[in-house]
């Protein structure tokens, strides 16, 4: 049993909420760990107040942990030994909002299945589901339409539609506890949103204190918990009706935080331990208290506010580890090159190396472009790439390019044709003859909103599935063609990555990432210690990942599987090195000359010189 769950019986006189996340990844936000999402902050801070709440944080993954323990020992009776373990609870509030699925490293998030099955543990609690889900649906699979959360209604005794945090901070203002007496007042307030950006100020300031109590977390350098940072909700494209596909336009004119109140959030997270953080909680990064629209087509950036903000982190935080930002409308640089050109190297001075302008392009096939509304064509998307690469492909001291593109596509958009995909790859193959540089492609199949008619999504659906296997194959040449041949680019044999954090066991190996936004996963085929910083240095590559050696090196402690590893060597001359011990630079020229030089780039130790 968790040792909050004892703390908390001790305190039956105050209202004893729990707050189940089941993490957020919208096209806006990410909230999957090792992300915590703002909405689980802001929510906590509205229940801040100790005198008359108890409040715990839980991941979904915590409880599916505690499931699967009790199932091991009570196999009969797990469900009510679980049912007993939460019993304490007055206030149960379920978070969800996946729109995009995908296969996340740190957890996985809520399924449908689960949102069903889960509130039968809580038979005595007041049940709230609350999250984006409620708005755009529960996203299950890529290709698939989204499950409106209405199905659920039966299950939970609220949906809140609106913003949760601000519809439970009226509650706790006006003091509505228990809350099932006031039932009919929250029915009534479940569309409520936020007035102004400031309404969140003080939640995000006081939602600070939820960090000690997440998995991810630790005084060590924070751990690896990354907060993800609000900066303003909407699109800028919503006069022009934004893409097809995206529910942000219909949030009408963005509203934008104040730089304090930004500042404000992210000092009283520091404060409490982080040390990481991204700006990435925004539709478009540079368009933060943007300009007048000078081209109707998008608004002109404001350098000057991005320099304020970025600075005014740094110095608020002198030991903050990452600073990285996430989405960014190309638009910026065909309209406004002299502005966004600026605030590309105010994030490449301030934020931290390894960082991603995450660009939506969807498809470039100019027919999917006019059907869907997207942001630009083929040639747009070439210019914010180009500049992007001009200021920000530098290698930085963690051995990551300080800034670089990351490109999102979406498959099975309305008017895409079997020449649709050519189109992608041929622009793909473009930016390498270009010697331009790509940190990640993201490759999804689109996910038919809940808001499409049940026509609409039909004839897209079918679409989907009619295309499943050129889908694969055209995966397959990007992933081959272009993803392959720019890692090697970027993350060269021999480059030394620092502070790489070991997250999990994979058989015999560790999987690692830096912490910070669309980290590269690096296989080291060793059983490390878990939660630790290591230093590695990449000897071999996979499509979408490296492997890796913990750094120094020590060649002649090497197992066989570690030597495998190395590009180059494989089993038979693993076996040969195994056999032999060289020992001395010498000894491995003879041992193995032809990988010699490559032995020579990884700067082993070698054994004369450790004794
Ligand atoms: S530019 Fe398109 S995808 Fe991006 S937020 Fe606006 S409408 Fe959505």
């Amino acid at each position: 049993m968790h040792d909050f769950l004892y703390d908390i019986m001790s305190q039956r006189e105050r209202e004893r909420i729990l707050l189940l996340d089941g993490y957020i990844d919208s096209p806006g936000c990410l909230g999957v760990p090792p992300y915590l999402s703002p909405l689980a902050r802001y929510i906590f801070g509205a229940f801040c107040d100790e005198e008359e709440f108890v409040i715990q944080y839980l991941t979904v993954d915590q409880f599916r942990t505690d499931i699967r323990t009790q199932k091991k020992q009570y196999p009969t009776d797990f469900h009510s030994n679980i049912i007993a373990q939460y019993q304490n609870y007055d206030i149960i509030i379920f978070i969800t909002g996946v729109s995009v699925p995908g296969k996340y490293l740190g957890g996985m998030p809520i399924r449908f299945s689960e949102l069903r099955r889960f509130p039968r543990y809580f038979p005595d609690a007041f049940q709230i589901l609350c999250g984006p889900a409620t708005v755009y649906g529960i996203g299950e699979e890529g290709g698939k339409p989204s499950v409106p959360v209405e199905k659920l209604a039966p299950l939970y005794d609220a949906i809140l539609f609106g913003d949760p945090e601000i519809i439970l901070a009226n509650l706790v203002t006006h003091k509505k506890f228990p809350i099932r007496h006031y039932r009919d007042d929250l029915k009534e307030t479940a569309h409520d949103v936020r007035p102004d950006m400031e309404s969140i100020k003080n939640l995000a300031i006081q939602g600070a204190a939820i960090v000690t109590q997440h998995p991810n977390f630790s005084e060590e350098r924070g751990g690896n918990l990354i907060c993800e940072i609000e900066t303003f909700r909407g699109c800028p494209r919503y006069k022009s009706g934004g893409c097809a596909f995206c529910i942000e336009p219909s949030k009408g004119q963005p509203q934008h935080r104040t730089i304090s109140s930004i500042l404000g959030e992210i000092e009283a997270l520091y404060d409490r331990g982080v040390r990481h953080f991204r700006i990435g909680s925004q539709t478009d990064f540079y368009a933060y208290l943007h300009g007048n629209y000078d081209f109707p087509r998008y608004p002109r950036p404001n350098p000057e506010k991005i320099e304020t903000l970025l600075k005014g982190i740094r110095e608020l935080c002198p030991d903050i580890r990452t600073l990285h930002i996430d989405n960014v409308n190309a638009l910026n640089f065909v309209l406004y090159p002299e502005e966004a050109g600026r605030i590309t190297e105010v994030i490449t001075e301030y934020c931290t190396p390894g960082n991603i302008a995450a660009l939506g392009i969807e498809s470039v096939d100019p027919n999917v472009v006019q059907a869907n509304n997207l942001k630009g064509n083929a040639n747009e998307m070439l210019k914010a790439i180009e500049i992007i690469n001009h200021y920000g492909n530098e290698i930085g001291k963690n051995g990551c390019p300080k800034f670089l593109p990351g490109l999102n596509f979406i498959m099975g958009l309305p008017g895409e044709t079997k020449d649709s995909l050519d189109l992608n790859l041929a622009f793909l193959n473009e930016i390498l003859t270009r010697n331009l540089q790509l940190r990640r492609i993201n490759l999804r199949k689109f996910l038919v909103p809940s808001s499409f008619s049940a026509q609409r999504a039909r004839k897209i659906t079918k679409h989907l599935r009619k295309n499943v296997s050129r889908y694969f194959q055209w995966k397959k040449h990007v992933r081959t063609e272009i993803d392959l041949p720019m890692l090697k680019k970027i993350f060269p044999f021999g480059r030394i990555l620092k502070d790489v954090y070991a997250e999990k066991h994979d058989g015999k190996g560790t999987l690692l990432r830096q912490v910070g936004t669309y980290p590269i996963t690096c296989f080291v085929p060793k059983v490390l210690q878990l939660s630790c910083y290591y230093d590695l240095v990449i000897v071999n590559h996979g499509f979408r990942s490296l492997t890796c050696l913990v750094t120094p090196l020590q060649l002649t402690r090497l197992t066989q599987k570690e030597l495998e590893a190395i590009d180059g060597i494989g089993k038979k001359r693993a076996m040969k090195i195994q056999r032999f011990r060289p020992h001395t630079l010498q000894d491995w020229k003879d041992v193995v000359p032809e990988i010699w030089e490559k032995i020579l780039v990884i700067q082993p130790i070698i054994a004369e010189n450790e004794n």
